[in-house]
């Protein structure tokens, strides 16, 4: 018989709600997940690249990411579990990160210091001869793939911010399924097809959810992560007005091409490049392909959307055109098929594209959210910034004037989780862009 009270309920599980229901049943709260979509990473989730890098422009970020990727490493270690269907790989590929004024060397250079995370870097010869086959050619800004300046010779020459531990993870719908299975394990239940209509209110604190059918599910605490649908959540629960931070969902495609010779070289797996120079992002996926995302090039239209669910869920040849074109200036033996494939996705943009893991307003509602196409890496680690935050909030720590900090298992940082605030001043130093 499914349970009508606990001690919490997560609204969505995707890679970050199952995440947060594995810590929460870990802490010994009776949790239930609810998910409208008929098992656990089938949301936006199921779309991602699953790139694991440390580029971000905040010592937080960068020290989230590093904390995270000795959690995918360490993969069957961070589930205590075994799952029958088979276990998430992370391929540590490595990642280089093209130089680019907008992300600039000196910026983030000092914060992989301070955090530890190991780094070369390559000038245009070392590029080259890294990865086989690559123009080091300059191009910023990026320009339109159908205008004569695309085509133009580049300005000078690149290099790029190479990170040996980067790299992704084959299957972020299996992994979401690996944090739910772990969940089961630790004691949380999960309601699949069944979705979240109305959220209950005593006073100022959450009471519980009501579900389509009209069951009505109990619990003092109640965690928004709903990935692309959050922002709607919240204005269901009546949440938001006080957040500096707004979110908006953007439709995205990433597109699945033939890799080109010579990039994964004696039968392994290529690096990953970031390419903010000609606004696309690049890794290898097994069976010689190469996965192919856009890093939102201001010369590029952007497909925000008033609901996630509108969005057109076929790849298109305009956006394949772009996408392909761009990657295969950086990678000249790439070839343009004529047909379109890959796959479409939503992101859940965040005004600074940092996510949003807090408290709000309404006492017992959480909120991980906002994750801006940049936070499945971060997934492992999210589950446990709100697991801290629901106990020491519910234990009766003011988090909004000293806020909680997450000591990483792995790493020993301590990461300040105010810098991900509903209430944070908007990061400036942010890229605007998917690289957060
Ligand atoms: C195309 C693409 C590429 C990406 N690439 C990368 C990458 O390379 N590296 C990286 O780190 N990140 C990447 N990301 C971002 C990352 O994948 C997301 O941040 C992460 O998967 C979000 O997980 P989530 O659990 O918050 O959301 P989701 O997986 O969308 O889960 C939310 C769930 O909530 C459910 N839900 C919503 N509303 C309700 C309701 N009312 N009732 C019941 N259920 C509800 C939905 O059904 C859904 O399953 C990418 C994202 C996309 C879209």
């Amino acid at each position: 018989m499914v349970s009508t009270t606990a001690d919490a309920i997560v609204v969505g599980a995707g890679v970050i709600g199952s995440s947060v229901a594995l810590e929460l049943a870990r802490r010994g709260l009776t949790t239930i997940v609810v998910d409208r979509t008929g098992g656990a990473g089938h949301g936006s989730t199921s779309a991602s690249s699953a790139v694991v890098r440390f580029n971000y422009s905040t010592w937080d970020g960068v020290a989230t990411a590093w904390e995270s990727m000795h959690c995918w490493e360490k993969w069957s270690e961070h589930l205590q579990f075994r799952d029958d269907a088979g276990l998430a790989a992370f391929h540590a590929t490595g990642m280089a990160m093209i130089d680019v004024p907008e992300a600039p060397r000196e910026r983030v250079v000092p914060l992989f210091d301070a955090v530890g995370v190991p780094y070369e870097e390559w000038d245009a010869a070392m590029l080259r001869a890294r990865i086989p086959g690559i123009d080091a050619g300059r191009y910023w800004p990026p320009k339109p793939v159908d205008s004569d300046e695309f085509f133009a010779a580049a300005s000078a020459e690149v290099g790029a911010l190479y990170t040996p531990d980067a790299g992704f993870v084959d299957d972020p719908q299996l992994a979401a399924h690996n944090l739910a299975s772990a969940a089961k394990h630790a004691g949380a239940e999960f309601l699949f097809n069944t979705t979240v209509v109305e959220v209950t209110q005593r006073g100022d604190r959450v009471r519980g959810v009501v579900l389509a059918d009209g069951t009505r599910l109990m619990a003092p605490v109640v965690v928004n992560a709903a990935g692309p649908w959050s922002g709607a959540f919240n204005r269901l629960a009546g949440v938001g007005a006080e957040f500096t931070i707004q979110v908006r969902p953007m439709r995205q495609e990433v597109h699945q091409v033939r890799a080109p010779r010579g990039y994964n070289t004696n039968g392994g797996l290529g690096p990953a490049v970031a390419d903010l120079d000609l606004g696309v992002y690049f890794r290898a996926a097994a069976g010689d392909r190469l996965y192919i995302g856009g890093t939102e090039p201001r010369c590029d239209p952007l497909e925000w959307l008033d609901d996630p669910d509108l969005a057109n869920p076929n790849v298109t040849a305009e956006r394949f055109h772009a996408q392909v074109m761009r990657a295969a200036r950086r990678l000249p033996d790439l070839t343009v098929p004529n047909a379109p494939t890959g796959v479409v996705g939503v992101y859940d943009v965040a005004s600074d594209w940092t996510p949003i893991y807090d408290r709000t307003d309404l006492g017992g509602f959480y909120v991980a959210m906002g994750t801006s196409g940049n936070q499945f890496k971060n997934a492992p680690v999210a589950g446990r910034f709100i697991a801290l935050l629901v106990e020491g909030v519910e234990g009766g720590h003011d988090h909004d004037r000293d806020p909680l900090r997450y000591r990483g298992e792995h790493t020993g940082h301590e990461i300040n989780l105010g810098a991900f605030s509903r209430k944070r001043p908007v990061n400036n130093t942010s890229t605007g862009t998917v690289m957060g």
